[in-house]
């Protein structure tokens, strides 16, 4: 895979622990919605990190970080940082992975992400929108706290906008003031479709969340060649 040079436009907090990042290719480049690039710390050193823009964006978006800060997330970010401090450009593979967005097929989305996930259902969300795509679509957020949310209004507009789409946060450690809902995310998507034989499904999320995801909707009638989670090759 080629290395491209990208210039960074801009590293800003979304969260406290979670950034977002804004690189544009100096080559014309092409990924399709729900594909990854690797951002090159060294030649050895690649990390992986799904694209938040949607097909077609000159600019590409990151979301950088996870709850509990991790050496992952933070020397990718710490690379960035000192780059774009020095107005240096950054490396990436550009395009990756197997789990993007499929749009010749018919069945209703159910698209999953846990914690910075949302990057990859972002990006999925945004272009299903953008085509007019007339898909029923289940998104379902998981994040530890409700303060996690960074793009809630962004996902309820999204919701707004066909009567279609769903957005459905959830919230695993709950305050008085929540009104919406709450545990594991997965689990709500296990609580609300008593199958999902007929469901094609996106799945970002942390790696032990991937591995549970997988094995409890095969359970639950799920197809493993319609669910799509590029996680599973590291698991
Ligand atoms: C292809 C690929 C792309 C990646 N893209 C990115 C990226 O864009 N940005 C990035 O920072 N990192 C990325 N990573 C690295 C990694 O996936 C993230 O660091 C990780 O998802 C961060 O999780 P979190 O801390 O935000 O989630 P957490 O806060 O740990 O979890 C969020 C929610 O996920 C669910 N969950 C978590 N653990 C479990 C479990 N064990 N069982 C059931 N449910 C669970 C819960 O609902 C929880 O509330 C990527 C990795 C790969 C392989």
């Amino acid at each position: 895979m080629t290395l491209i040079a990208c210039t960074i436009d801009a590293i800003e907090p979304l969260t406290p622990t979670v950034n977002r990042v804004l690189l544009t290719p100096t080559t014309p480049i092409s990924y399709q919605s729900g594909q990854y690039l690797q951002l090159c710390l060294t030649a050895e050193d690649k990390r992986p990190f799904s694209i938040a823009s949607h097909a077609g964006s000159k600019q590409i978006e990151l979301h950088i970080g996870a709850s509990v800060a991790d050496n992952f997330s933070s020397q990718a970010l710490a690379h960035l940082q000192q780059l774009f401090a020095a107005k240096q450009p950054v490396l990436a593979e550009i395009g990756l992975g197997d789990a993007q967005l499929r749009t010749d097929s018919k069945r209703p989305l159910i698209l999953l992400a846990g914690g910075t996930g949302f990057s990859y259902i972002y990006s999925i969300a945004q272009t299903l929108a953008k085509q007019n795509i007339q898909r029923p679509v289940f998104a379902y957020w998981g994040v530890r706290d409700v303060e996690a949310l960074y793009h809630h209004p962004e996902m309820q507009q999204w919701a707004s906008t066909n009567q279609l789409y769903q957005f459905i946060p959830v919230i695993q450690h709950s305050t008085p003031e929540w009104q919406g809902r709450t545990g594991l995310v997965h689990q709500a998507v296990l609580d609300d479709f008593a199958s999902l034989a007929e469901y094609d499904i996106y799945i970002a999320g942390p790696f032990a969340m991937a591995g549970v995801v997988r094995d409890a909707f095969l359970q639950q009638g799920a197809k493993r060649e319609n669910m799509f989670c590029d996680a599973f090759a590291y698991i």
